[in-house]
């Protein structure tokens, strides 16, 4: 598969998920335009190595003018977005009468809102060429619930359901419009959980273990690179026909 000629631009991708997908396009040929916060020089140099063009838009994607911006740069340095890829998020874990406001306010328009801003800004390029990739970063917590996870099962289930009407408004082009929903990635958003649950038995082998155990039958961590190939999937001819889909990739979380 060869995204040569193609430009994705993936949100939240200087850690994780989102730079094993970006590095995952990159080898498929696809040009990189490169967000999130941090130094992002070791990424770049890292993302160079498959020899497309590279670069990085240091947007806050819960602050719509600077998602403007980095869309427009994306016009103006590289033609515009062939393939979005909506990957940036964070979490906060507490029960829901005790969940900060303003940790629901920022889950929400980071998980959730950047999601529409970045689609509704990226599309009418994606329409002119006649060609384009959404690929929407949901979650298992898209479709199922977790306690202590408010604000991001909500932005998840919110993501889902946007992904679907983006779907159905372009079923009849050549733009498609789909969710991954990964189980347990082993990034920094998960260590934190692990830590967490570290600090009260002081066994972090233990935490991890304990945390797969709970959702996660295989007792395997879903790996960065596994979803970059699912989404280079997506942006191929194979999977021109997969249309507003939720597709999860878990380890068999959601099957039992
Ligand atoms: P991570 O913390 O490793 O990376 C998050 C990335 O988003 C970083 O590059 C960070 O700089 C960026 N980011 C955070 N806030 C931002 C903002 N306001 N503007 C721009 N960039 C911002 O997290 P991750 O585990 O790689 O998660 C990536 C995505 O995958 C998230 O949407 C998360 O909900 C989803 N996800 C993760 C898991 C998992 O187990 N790790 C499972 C399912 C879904």
């Amino acid at each position: 598969m060869s995204l040569q000629g193609k430009t994705a631009l993936v949100t939240g991708s200087t850690s994780g998920i989102g730079l094993g997908i970006a590095l995952t396009l990159a080898k498929a040929g696809a040009n990189l335009v490169l967000n999130g916060f941090g130094d992002a020089s070791a990424v770049i140099e890292q993302v160079k190595q498959y020899g497309g063009k590279v670069g990085h838009h240091p947007a806050d994607v819960s602050d719509v003018a600077q998602i403007a911006d980095m869309i427009a740069y994306a016009e103006r340095e590289f033609g515009g977005v062939d393939i979005l890829v909506n990957n940036a998020g964070i979490q906060h874990v507490d029960a829901v009468e005790d969940f900060p406001v303003e940790s629901w306010d920022k889950i929400i328009a980071i998980n959730l809102s950047s999601v529409f801003h970045s689609t509704r800004l990226c599309l009418p390029g994606m329409r002119a060429k006649g060609w384009g990739r959404i690929v929407n970063i949901a979650s298992v917590h898209g479709l199922v619930g977790s306690s202590g996870k408010a604000a991001y099962v909500a932005a998840k289930h919110g993501v889902i359901g946007l992904t679907k009407v983006v779907g159905l408004e372009t079923a009849a082009s050549n733009v498609t419009c789909n969710a991954i929903c990964p189980g347990w990635v082993l990034t920094p958003l998960v260590q934190k959980q692990i830590d967490d649950r570290a600090a009260q038995t002081g066994d972090l082998e233990q935490a991890k273990h304990d945390l797969l155990a709970e959702k996660q039958p295989s007792l395997e961590f879903v790996t960065p690179s596994q979803l970059g190939e699912l989404t280079v999937f997506l942006c191929s001819e194979a999977g021109a026909q997969v249309r507003g889909a939720a597709w999860n990739i878990d380890g068999g979380w959601l099957a039992r």
